[in-house]
């Protein structure tokens, strides 16, 4: 099973991947823990990735696709994985593409930005011990422009691709968000079967 996990940041798109990912035994991959792992251990990668992300802005598709290009050749990947932040662009869907990697289903997880905002607020206050670097307000507000400006817009590209990609359409389901953690998996079951 390849699945493609969409939706703005705070959305529950972590939550979920673990429990999907659990429940299918395939990996999780996301790029935003890959990034937070090379800022950790400060590689040259992490040290250009911080600002970036501080800033609320998005690392370079180069970049990220040489990462999940090497992840997904690793044994873990062969029944299948998950990404979780990853495709964020149209390039690096394309890329998906393009290397002929075929996705099952694309799950976008619908949630409001009145909603977001208050939801990493309290985020933030609930991990004052070791909060994310990128999640105050400002920051929040810019990432959430970008995910309209450069994300979203893989809403209609995943829809379009059966024209393009007869054979390997992968399923486009929209997930309600709101809700509790259990009710949002549950519909995720419902969909994935
Ligand atoms: P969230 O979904 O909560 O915004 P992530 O953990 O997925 O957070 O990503 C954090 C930051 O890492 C992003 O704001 C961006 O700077 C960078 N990043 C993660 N994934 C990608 C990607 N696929 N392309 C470009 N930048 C990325």
């Amino acid at each position: 099973m390849r699945i493609i996990l969409l939706g703005p940041p705070g959305a529950g798109k972590g939550t979920q991947a673990q429990f999907i990912c659990e429940h299918y035994c395939i990996p999780q991959i996301s790029t935003g823990d890959m990034l937070r792992a090379a800022v950790k251990c400060s590689t040259s990668l992490g040290l250009k990735a911080k600002k970036i992300m501080d800033a609320g802005g998005l690392v370079s598709d180069d970049i990220i696709i040489g990462l999940v290009q090497e992840r997904i050749t690793q044994a873990d990947c062969q029944n299948g994985f998950l990404f979780d932040g990853f495709p964020r662009t149209i390039p690096q869907a394309e890329a998906i593409d393009k290397a002929g990697i075929v996705i099952d289903h694309v799950l976008q997880i619908d949630v409001p930005d009145t909603e977001i905002i208050q939801r990493i607020a309290g985020r933030r206050l609930a991990t004052q011990g070791d909060p994310r670097s990128d999640d105050n307000e400002e920051t929040v507000k810019q990432r959430l422009a970008v995910y309209h400006k450069q994300t979203a817009p893989l809403i209609d590209f995943y829809k379009n691709l059966p024209t393009k990609q007869p054979d390997h359409k992968p399923a486009f389901h929209i997930i309600n968000g709101l809700g509790t953690i259990e009710a949002i998996r549950e519909r995720i079951i419902a969909v994935l079967g």
